[in-house]
């Protein structure tokens, strides 16, 4: 059969198959542990599960205008108020069927053939595949873990070309959990300013932060980074409902009307039930965050503690997110290494690695190069603290055999 050339550019999702590995292994009674989904692991909270179920009740079950119901919009805007300091009239603001649609709407309506977005690396591993989906080119931006993993203004500076149309910004960060203070977006925003391409700020993981670190957007600025930045966010992760599939962005309301139209044509609204369900999250009791963010950074704690204490392996201390990205380049210098690569024969190290230690360790951690650097691997701590404990010790005994 013939495809289009636009579909054959795409790569299957690496977290997911991985996931998905990891779960045919288990119903097949193999012992696997799974470090590989990016989501939480709590029930999403039970006030917000009474809404959905009161949506169905109620007969709130028909179609919604396509941006989304009125009523979340306004919940919308006044989340962007309460939490971010930025002012948003509800025609700014739109609801998309999770984050990942608000991503991939942004790029189909931004981009014509060529037009690049500059994407920070390590990234979420959908955003290049997004760009090129609507035609555009990724370009990337190579950070390492020495440099905090974030990107200087002078490498924005030296990326952008008179094709550029938008650079991405995630923070914290999926895969590596680094998170840019407000001078350090200040010092990007001067880059950008002086510029006309647009900022995506995608803020999905702003309230997992660790440390009493402070979340900043970039479009708090200045008034004109606030007209230049369209903001991403939604329900999945904050709220522990990555199965009802609410994403939001908040820009021009220009560009708003054109994603509109789009999805008035493509998918219409996002589920009515989950658009409820979102209205008593963004609105509702707040103090369920508190309780889930003790647990992530206690799990932060062990896990970068664990991790830094196993051969060959380095890892950043993560600002905020719920994902360790460790250095291993350190293992592939271990005496046994050429064991592992002679055996799973990967043209990229890290896949070798992860082969390794799902062989080996039955553990399920994703390879970096899935996120643009063969020297990581990329753990969620979002699961239970049994399960931690008992796959990083699977996790040393594999490296411990290396050495
Ligand atoms: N942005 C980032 C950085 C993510 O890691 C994810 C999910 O993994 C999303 C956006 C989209 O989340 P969802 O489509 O589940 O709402």
């Amino acid at each position: 059969m013939k495809f289009s050339d636009r579909i054959l550019k795409v790569k299957p999702s690496p977290t997911i198959a991985v996931t998905s590995m990891a779960s045919l292994l288990k119903s097949q009674g193999v012992d696997i542990i799974g470090f590989g989904a990016g989501e939480p692991d709590f029930d999403t909270p039970k006030n917000i599960r009474e809404a959905g179920i009161k949506a169905i009740e109620t007969g709130k079950t028909r179609y919604t205008p396509s941006g989304g119901l009125p009523e979340l919009r306004n919940a919308i805007v006044t989340k962007f108020k309460r939490d971010n300091n930025l002012e948003y009239k509800p025609s700014e603001v739109i609801v998309n069927c999770g984050g990942k649609h608000s991503f991939y709407n942004l790029m189909q309506v931004l981009l014509n053939d060529g037009d690049e977005v500059i994407i920070p690396a390590p990234y979420w591993v959908s955003y290049p595949d997004m760009v090129l989906l609507a035609g555009g080119k990724p370009v990337i931006i190579n950070t390492e873990a020495e440099a905090g993993f974030k990107i200087t203004p002078a490498q924005l500076e030296a990326s952008i070309t008179s094709k550029t149309r938008a650079v991405v910004i995630n923070s914290p960060s999926n895969p590596t959990g680094a998170a840019y203070s407000f001078d350090e977006l200040k010092a990007l925003a001067e880059v950008i300013e002086k510029t006309d391409i647009i900022a995506i700020s995608d803020d999905i993981y702003e309230t997992i932060l660790f440390d009493g670190f402070k979340f900043s957007n970039i479009a708090n600025v200045s008034d004109t980074m606030k007209k230049r930045t369209v903001v991403l966010n939604g329900c999945s992760k904050t709220y522990a409902m990555t199965g009802w599939r609410i994403g939001y962005m908040a820009g021009d309301q220009e560009l708003i009307a054109k994603i509109d139209i789009l999805q008035g044509q493509s998918t219409s609204n996002p589920t009515t039930i989950s658009q409820w369900a979102a209205i008593e999250a963004l609105t509702g009791d707040q103090s369920v965050l508190a309780e889930m963010m003790v647990a992530f950074e206690r799990r932060r704690n062990f896990v970068i503690k664990e991790l830094n204490s196993m051969p060959g392996v380095t890892c950043y201390n993560p600002e905020g997110a719920f994902y360790a990205f460790p250095g291993v380049s350190g293992v592939y210098d271990l005496k046994e290494w050429n064991k592992v690569s002679e055996k799973y024969k990967d043209q990229y190290k890290s896949s070798s690695l992860c082969a390794y230690l799902m062989e080996e360790a039955k553990t399920a951690v994703v390879p970096g190069i899935a996120f643009g650097n063969d020297g990581y691997f990329r753990m969620s701590f979002a699961t239970s603290d049994e399960n931690l404990k008992e796959g990083l010790k699977r996790i040393r005994e594999a490296l411990e055999k290396l050495v």
